[in-house]
């Protein structure tokens, strides 16, 4: 059984003046008992007093992006170890706007995701297509690049606490959602690829989540796919109540 994950993205939004607001509200509306795990990847700067206000809550505190190094003269650059100094228990790795706008090269993609597994964050790669990849029918062919370049050198004991998250670029703050249908055939492609690259075992039980334009009106139809075991949420969570409407829809 793959664990559900509901995770917020802030991206480069919000303050800390408002950071213990919008924590109580999704605090105290989220459901008396819950089975997912709900994660929100934050600005680096809020993620210290996050982490201590979640303490003892369902909800878990996460970084937006790591650095491939340990430590040395790397400027502007957060290991690690920092992030989990500060409670951090996940990162994402290799999100969109890292790979298009911050040009991040898959092979620095792979550095950051083996550094952040073995470090003990819980590792959350994004991979998806652009929309000119996906009309030229290339969207397979990405996806088992950006996946066999990012895992190379992972071994199955390396991946417990690796997720895979599938956000098409041209969902990513579109409102053009993938289909539930469009989504779940790639994860189903996308866990092909895994079994590949490890076994069908464990290719079984490595969550991949679903990003794109996820809100309150499209979630229910994504999870209930198999294939599909929860969301990456931009735009939608940085309001609490509409990430709480996604997480009880979910
Ligand atoms: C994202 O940032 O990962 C994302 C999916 O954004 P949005 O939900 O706004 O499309």
């Amino acid at each position: 059984m793959r664990q559900t994950v509901i995770a917020g993205n802030w991206k480069m939004n919000g303050t800390l003046s408002g950071l213990e607001e919008y924590l109580g509200t999704v605090i105290a509306g989220l459901p008396a008992s819950l089975s997912k795990k709900i994660w929100l990847a934050l600005p680096y700067t809020f993620i210290f007093n996050a982490a201590k206000k979640t303490v003892g809550t369902p909800l878990q505190i996460g970084a937006q992006n790591v650095s491939a190094e340990d430590s040395g003269a790397f400027t502007g650059e957060i290991s690690c170890s920092m992030l989990k100094e500060v409670g951090a228990v996940f990162t994402l790795v290799g999100h969109s706007e890292r790979r298009h706008i911050f040009h991040e090269s898959d092979e620095m993609i792979r550095k950051k995701t083996k550094k952040a597994v073995d470090s003990g964050l819980q590792t959350v790669l994004c991979i998806g297509e652009t929309l000119d990849e996906r009309e030229s029918g290339m969207a397979e062919t990405v996806l088992e690049r950006q996946l066999k370049t990012a895992l190379k050198g992972l071994s199955p004991d390396n991946t417990e606490k690796l997720l895979i998250a599938y956000e098409p670029v041209w969902a990513i703050g579109t409102s053009l959602a993938a289909t539930p249908e469009q989504a779940s055939s790639m994860h189903g492609h996308s866990r092909k690829i895994l079994e590949g690259i490890f076994d069908k075992k464990t290719a079984a039980r490595i969550p991949i989540i679903y990003g794109g334009s996820v809100k309150p009106d499209n979630i229910a139809a994504l999870s209930q796919k198999e294939e599909i075991d929860g969301a990456l949420i931009g735009g939608a969570c940085l309001d609490p109540l509409s990430f709480l409407q996604i997480i009880r829809q979910s």
